[in-house]
């Protein structure tokens, strides 16, 4: 069972993050119906896993190949993907997840959540990319320093530094691997 990242800040970013290492050995994390209702509840979008099949999964799929393609293009100042950009707002003008009106036991009316579908937690998904892309934080978001790791993260530091997308993971890797280059220099000196 795959172990998801969630350092990237925000949900949009987080689904793209379940592709690891983009341009090695890529890894999937959403590789069953049950990994993508796992993520759902793990990235705090849902109370229990909503019904997900292999449609479903095929659509979370392609909804994160084209919201990582938006960014990408917005990261190296590239030409825009239109089939991407168009996928993404189709996605981002679907319904949202939507609320009832039920009778409590004290007689008042109250809001309560209507039934959870993933179609409709991947319309939220895409709207938070559409907010993200379309805003001044698109320039924050950065795609970590650590080779082969790849993940896109937002970067609320106040410098905009931040390197990479975890500071005990890659970044305590990275300083690492500059340490031991640094005792390999002065033991060849
Ligand atoms: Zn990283």
């Amino acid at each position: 069972m795959s172990t998801f990242r969630f350092h990237s800040g925000r949900h949009c970013l987080n689904l793209i993050a379940t592709v690891g290492r983009r341009r090695a050995e890529r890894v999937e994390r959403l590789t069953t119906p049950a990994d993508l209702g796992r993520w759902f509840t793990e990235a705090g979008l849902a109370a229990s896993a909503p019904a997900a099949g292999a449609r479903e999964l095929r659509q979370a799929r392609a909804l994160r190949e084209s919201m990582y393609e938006l960014f990408t293009a917005c990261l190296l100042g590239g030409e825009i993907p239109s089939a991407e950009l168009a996928a993404v707002n189709d996605w981002a003008a679907r319904p949202a997840p939507a609320h009832r009106l039920e009778a409590g036991p004290d007689g008042r009316l109250r809001r309560v959540p209507g039934e959870v579908t993933a179609q409709a937690l991947l319309a939220e998904i895409a709207r938070d990319a559409v907010d993200l892309l379309g805003g001044p934080l698109a320039e924050r978001v950065h795609e970590c320093e650590l080779g082969p790791c790849t993940v896109l993260f937002l970067d609320t530091s106040r410098s905009g530094r931040r390197r990479w997308c975890s500071m005990d993971g890659c970044g305590a890797r990275a300083k690492m691997a500059a340490y031991r280059a640094r005792r390999t220099g002065e033991g060849s000196v």
